[in-house]
């Protein structure tokens, strides 16, 4: 005599990860799995691998199979086999085998939905046609691996540049396609903030992708179909038509727009969808019906820093949710703590993590924060190879608490982002950062590792050692309207040129004059690059020029990357100056140029 049923709705992510938890809890649960496609429990995050042939075994990305499920687990798996139906009332669902074509009634005492995302396919003219892809599963990956070869495809078009189009992108790359990308926004990974993207940017273009920004498709055309302009090209493939009215010709489209959470049986039964258009549940994972679990893509989470509702379609979530679901309905007091949409992507040779909330979710939260650049080597910079990694953190300006933290750079990346997303889950602040013992050796780390000196740099913030600004404020200050303020006397700006067009600075600055911005790198780095408007003052020399410096005035100081220029807001500081660093150095402003 079983203890229940319990039917699950998608075989992936949450459905596998549910149905596996719950017999480990539960050995007298009568589990069945339906699963629409052919596969259950596959690596969908392998597949842009797959398809670039790094992954060449597609065997491998089968991570467990019908017949494990049956054999390891007592767990009944049936493929091919879609819910069309929820009879909420009677506690039943109606399946349809697809390869047979019929339907049969199974009741249940529990239901749990993973049916996950839907891949958004905007309704513009041609979206349909043969070539324009979308990936979401082993089909797909197979489609465009037959596709690619049998065209002996050369120009891939990939629309949109979140995660999947920028994984997308490499791989083609990787298989020698020329790949053109065309993004709606001025940005691409649009869950990160800009100027943390940036690198990505002159990545693509370096590697030789045609990184179209702020230029989203407007339409999809037989390639032999002539253009107004009559420079339509005969042949196979697409013309892929960009909004400022280029015309590319691509042999296969990957369309990477985002998706949407797949609600479809859950709205025809009555459950409640919450805001963001995911089904809406509790901390245990149930909908608004109890005898109802949903996880995975098609939920809607609470943002674990915000406290807002979000969607946060991720594997990690979606596994640690089936997990939860199968706790829950085994009695388990097990909660879900929200999302913080911790990501990691590679792009060649770059690696960029996010954990937490951007700049961006904070300002539409109305949370108060304060932020910080570092630049830091991945490991100690004596030992071979060491390369730089850039650290936005986000931190409550009061109390330090963490909010949140993205990286960008060649190697470590990941580790250091997985450290912060642990603090932000446990509270931490940017005390905690200082004094986390992390490993080091030197091939691996640094005696103060990238995260310390997040750290250290954000509480010497909050303990007032030194006031930040950041260039925004300055280029806000260069865009203000002129007023032809020259420099302070005696000093000549690094390029011969006024400190700015004048104006009073955006945030800041004192009585609405343009601060004094010094340059405290050496006279050879300012040669080889200085920001417009600045003057030269070496650090090493700082202390014997101090008399020519303004008290009356704020003065800006930077440097590289924020160090020497911290050591120098500490000299003015202690010799009663009003000074403010530049946050992150040149390094950051290049970023956000
Ligand atoms: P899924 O894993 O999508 O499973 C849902 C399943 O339900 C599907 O197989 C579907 O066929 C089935 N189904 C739907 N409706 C029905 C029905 N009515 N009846 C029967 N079956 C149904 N996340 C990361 O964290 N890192 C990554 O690197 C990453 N890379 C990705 C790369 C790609 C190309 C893709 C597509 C996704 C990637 N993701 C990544 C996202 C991650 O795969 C998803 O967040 C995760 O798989 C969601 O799990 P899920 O169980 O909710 O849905």
């Amino acid at each position: 005599m079983p203890s229940k049923r319990v039917l699950i709705v998608g075989g992936v992510a949450g459905g596998a990860s549910c149905a596996a938890r719950l017999r480990r809890l539960d050995e007298r649960a009568e589990i069945t799995v339906f699963e629409r496609g052919p596969d259950v429990s596959f690596a969908n995050c392998g597949l842009p691998y797959y398809v670039g042939g790094v992954i060449q075994d597609r065997q491998k990305l089968l991570v467990a199979t019908p017949q494990r499920f049956r054999d390891w687990l007592r767990v009944e798996v049936r493929t091919r086999h879609e819910v069309q139906k929820i009879d909420r009332a009677n506690r039943t669902v109606e399946v349809q085998d697809l390869q047979t074509g019929g339907t049969m009634t199974e009741p249940y005492d529990v239901l749990v939905l993973a049916p996950g995302a839907v891949p958004i396919r905007p309704p513009l003219p041609g979206i349909d046609l043969p070539g324009v892809f979308s990936v979401r599963n082993l089909e797909d990956a197979d489609r465009i691996q037959a596709w690619i070869g049998s065209r002996h495809a050369q120009r891939a078009v990939v629309v949109g540049g979140g995660y999947i189009g920028l994984e997308m992108v490499e791989n083609l790359s990787r298989r020698g396609l020329h790949v053109t990308v065309l993004e709606l926004l001025d940005q691409v990974m649009p869950t990160m903030d800009p100027e943390m993207v940036a690198p990505v940017h002159a990545e693509l273009r370096g590697r030789g992708v045609d990184l179209q920004l702020s230029n989203p498709v407007a339409a999809f055309e037989p390639a032999g179909l002539p253009s107004p302009s009559g420079s339509g090209v005969a042949g196979e493939g697409l013309t892929v038509v960009a909004r400022n009215g280029r015309r590319l010709t691509a042999d296969v489209v990957i369309l990477a727009v985002g998706v949407r959470p797949e609600t479809r049986l859950a709205r025809e039964s009555g459950l409640e969808i919450g805001s963001t258009g995911g089904i809406r549940v509790d901390d245990r994972m149930r909908t608004s019906d109890p005898a109802v679990y949903a996880v995975g893509d098609a939920v809607e989470v609470r943002d674990f820093v915000t406290g807002r509702p979000a969607l946060s379609p991720l594997a990690g979530p979606a596994n640690r949710q089936g997990r939860i679901a199968a706790d829950a309905i085994c009695g388990r007091d097990a909660r879900f703590r929200g999302s913080q949409g911790t990501c990691v992507v590679g792009v060649f040779d770059l690696t960029l993590a996010m954990t937490g909330a951007t700049e961006k979710t904070l300002q539409a939260a109305g949370i108060p924060y304060e932020k910080s650049y570092t630049h830091s080597p991945d490991h100690a910079g004596y030992y071979p190879g060491a390369e730089m990694m850039m650290i936005k953190l986000l931190y409550h300006p009061e109390d330090g608490r963490l909010l949140g933290a993205q990286a960008v750079g060649a190697a470590g990346v990941d580790k250091r982002v997985d450290v912060l997303a642990m603090a932000i889950q446990k509270g931490a602040t940017v005390y905690d950062l200082e004094e986390a013992e992390l490993c080091y050796a030197p091939q691996y780390g640094s005696a103060k590792d990238a995260v310390n000196m997040a750290g250290f740099v954000a509480g010497n913030v909050l303990r007032g050692d030194v006031d930040p600004v950041h260039w925004t404020e300055w280029k806000a200050c260069r865009r203000a309207p002129t007023e032809g303020r020259a420099p302070t006397e005696g000093l000549a700006p690094t390029e011969g040129r006024a400190p700015a067009e004048g104006g009073a600075p955006a945030e800041g600055g004192s009585g609405g004059e343009m601060p004094l911005v010094v340059d405290v790198r050496s006279p050879a780095e300012v040669a080889a690059g200085a920001v417009p408007g600045t003057i030269n003052i070496p650090l090493p020399v700082l202390r014997t020029r101090l008399g020519e410096l303004p008290r009356d005035k704020e003065i800006w100081v930077h440097c590289g990357v924020g160090q020497r220029s911290y050591y120098a807001a500490r000299i003015l500081k202690q010799n009663g100056f009003k000074v403010r660093n530049l946050s992150g150095g040149m390094k950051t402003y290049k970023m956000q140029e």
